[in-house]
């Protein structure tokens, strides 16, 4: 299959560590030139010179996606090393568990920020790139979460209005030759997820769910993305791809 990636340009934020980084890798190995951004100004760095060594044409840019100046400056500098920017992921976020009598204010206001403002931050910072050559991808990392799960009404809540967002900008975009589609992981053991208090729980409950019989990894999420982002992928829009081994409840 043509995937028409090579020389393109992308953005993969919460890209230092996890499903970003190999996201991150798996789109340069296509050809695509890559922003890697992160919080964390050490992750930034450690995946970006793991790339550069392996040969890929990247950059790095810390930035937190809730920050509106911190995103300008992403997206400026992505665009003064590469030209433009073609693609962009909204991976950055995390769950802060809890369930709803114990859950606390700044536990809600993080998730939903980091998740929701972090992916209209950011898109809307490519999206005057996009317009103008006419050409432009979005996909945006959702979760299985949407339907919700117990014990996260902030990550359930965040993750359900990616999907309504990933609909309503592909609408808007969609006569600019812009796609908008998500993805849903289900559960992926990075290190995020291992940090879980109920970690054991949560693998053999994925375990017993799953129809495809194992854990799912990085690359199972990174390859849906390389698809959704690419010329392959161009009369899909407003799609969320569930990779989940075949779970959905
Ligand atoms: P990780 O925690 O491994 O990676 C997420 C990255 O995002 C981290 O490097 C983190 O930095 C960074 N980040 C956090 N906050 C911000 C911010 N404000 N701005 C920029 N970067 C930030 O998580 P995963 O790789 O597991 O998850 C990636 C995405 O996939 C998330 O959206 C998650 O919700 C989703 N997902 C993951 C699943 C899984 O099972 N792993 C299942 C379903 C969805 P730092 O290290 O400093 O915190």
């Amino acid at each position: 299959m043509e995937l028409g990636l090579k020389d393109k340009v992308a953005i993969v934020t919460g890209s230092g560590r996890g499903i970003g980084a190999v996201t991150a890798r798996a789109l340069a190995e296509e050809g695509v030139r890559v922003t890697i951004t992160d919080i964390d100004p050490a992750t930034t760095e450690a995946t970006r010179a793991a790339l550069a060594a392996d040969g890929f044409d990247v950059i790095g840019v810390p930035c937190d996606v809730t920050d509106k100046d911190q995103v300008a400056n992403l997206v400026a500098k992505t665009v003064e090393a590469f030209g433009t920017v073609h693609i962009l992921v909204n991976n950055a976020g995390f769950p802060r568990d809890g369930y709803i009598g114990k859950m606390s204010d700044e536990d809600w206001d993080l998730v939903v920020d980091v998740i929701l403002k972090g992916a209209f931050n950011c898109s809307r910072a490519v999206v005057p790139h996009f317009m103008e050559q006419k050409y432009g991808r979005v996909v945006n990392i959702a979760s299985r979460a949407h339907f919700g799960n117990p014990g996260q009404v902030n990550y359930s809540a965040a993750k359900a209005g990616i999907l309504g967002f990933t609909r309503a900008l592909g609408m808007e975009q969609g006569r600019f030759n812009v796609t908008v589609n998500a993805v849903a992981p289900g559960f992926i053991a990075t290190e995020m997820i291992e940090a879980l208090p109920n970690y054991e729980t949560v693998k053999n409950k994925s375990l017993a769910l799953n129809t495809v019989p194992r854990l799912g990894n990085e690359r199972d999420i990174a390859n849906g993305v390389v698809f959704l982002a690419s010329d392959a992928a161009g009369y899909i829009s407003g799609e969320t791809l569930h990779i989940t081994g075949g779970r959905f409840g």
